[in-house]
């Protein structure tokens, strides 16, 4: 049967999954290496028994060995999948890509280009593209942006106010998690046929929202960069300009130091100093652990409401990811914050993780949609092949 690998690698994992060519894609194989550089793991969210073991990871693996090592095991699986094609989640795409793109040496260059704007995270989706391209010539490969979705954006919702010429060397609000938004906009008419102005909260380890009207993007939390908007597992999120001038200023941080901070250690994690994950801090009892959550929740309701004027109203609210599809908590005290708007939940139905979770007496549906970015880079790369 042939096959599409998809490669989402993050900045400790590489997630992957085959999906058949043709319909029904559902996937035949998925699953994650997760710790690289710290602890390794191998895990099958769609197992299948008849596979062998995976090779022992060394603790210093990176995603180049990672993607090696996938391969080699791919290959030695006793099974009649053929991989035609792989398709990779590439974090940004800048001005320049703003669609799909199938990956050969110039594009390559383009997107090695593209790393001073996501120096964290392109380095880690170019290196096992590069070694599928060394290893398996014969392949296709192709780029799946995050950036790409938000292309519709409002030309205002991507300008900063700085001095246009920033703006013209690029210097604008990208937005990300587009892949997972271009998954959801493609279920909601199905799902929600009447709405044409959507929220959709994307939260997980990175968090961010998206406003669609008529399922593209007009506006959205995540600019820049990554780190703009909600607050994340161990991201900041938006933060006031001045707390960097302060902290280099007056504190002599470097700029090293001041980018661990803001990515690494804060966050759920930096204010509950307990942990960056959602349902670690549900578990304790910690008020510190409260603090993160009330924030996280805060924060997000402020966002949502931000970006009503980007839709002129609000006919439902998605939430997705992570947190979004499993935390009742955090979607209730969310949705608490937005009474205002005439929304309400349904207390079980929210408790369930149903996929209606707002009451009969809502003035707007809430939904709990679970998002897939792998599906979408398949069906990219098929379109490509
Ligand atoms: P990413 O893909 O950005 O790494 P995920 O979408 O997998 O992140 O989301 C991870 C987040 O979801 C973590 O904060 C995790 O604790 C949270 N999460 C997962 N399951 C639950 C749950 N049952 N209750 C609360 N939070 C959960």
């Amino acid at each position: 049967m042939d096959v599409i690998l998809t490669i989402n690698a993050g900045s400790s994992s590489l997630k992957f999954a085959l999906h058949p060519v043709s319909e029904p894609m559902t996937p035949v194989l998925r699953g994650k290496i997760t710790g690289l550089k710290r602890a390794p793991e191998f895990k099958l969210s769609v197992p299948d028994e008849s596979r062998s073991r995976f090779p022992k990871i060394r603790v210093d693996a990176t995603h180049e060995t990672a993607t090696q090592l996938l391969l080699d095991w791919l290959d030695a699986q006793d099974t009649d999948h053929k991989i035609v094609a792989v398709g990779h989640r590439v974090v940004h795409g800048g001005e320049t890509f703003t669609k799909p793109a199938l990956i050969d040496e110039t594009v390559l260059v383009k997107l090695a280009a593209l790393t001073p704007l996501a120096p964290l995270h392109q380095p880690h989706n170019l290196a096992p593209i590069r070694m599928i391209a060394a290893r398996r010539p014969d392949v296709s490969q192709v780029a799946c942006f995050d950036t790409c979705f938000h292309t519709t954006q409002d030309p205002l919702a991507k300008l900063f106010a700085l001095p246009k010429s920033y703006a013209e060397q690029g210097v604008i609000r990208y937005g990300f998690h587009g892949l997972s938004y271009d998954f959801i906009a493609s279920v909601l008419p199905a799902k929600l046929p009447t709405a044409s102005r959507v929220i959709v909260a994307h939260l997980g380890n990175g968090a961010s929202l998206c406003a669609m009207k008529g399922g593209k993007s007009v506006a959205t939390t995540m600019g820049f960069t990554a780190l703009d908007g909600l607050v994340m597992g161990r991201r900041s999120g938006a933060i006031d300009p001045g707390v960097i001038l302060h902290l280099v200023q007056q504190r002599g941080m470097s700029v090293p130091e001041i980018e661990t901070l803001l990515y690494q250690k804060s966050g759920l994690l930096g204010i509950s100093g307990i942990s960056n994950a959602m349902q670690e801090l549900e578990a304790s009892d910690h008020p510190d652990a409260a603090l993160a959550i009330d924030l996280f929740c805060y924060r997000a309701a402020g966002e949502i409401a931000k970006l009503i004027p980007a839709l002129g109203g609000l006919d439902a609210l998605v939430f997705t990811a992570g947190i979004g599809e499993n935390s009742a908590l955090t979607r209730a005290k969310i949705c608490a914050r937005l009474g205002w708007l005439g929304l309400s939940l349904d207390e079980s139905a929210n408790q369930a993780n149903d996929e209606v979770i707002s009451s009969t007496q809502s003035a707007l549906p809430v939904m709990v949609i679970p998002t897939t970015e792998d599906a979408v880079i398949a069906k990219s790369a098929i379109a490509l092949m």
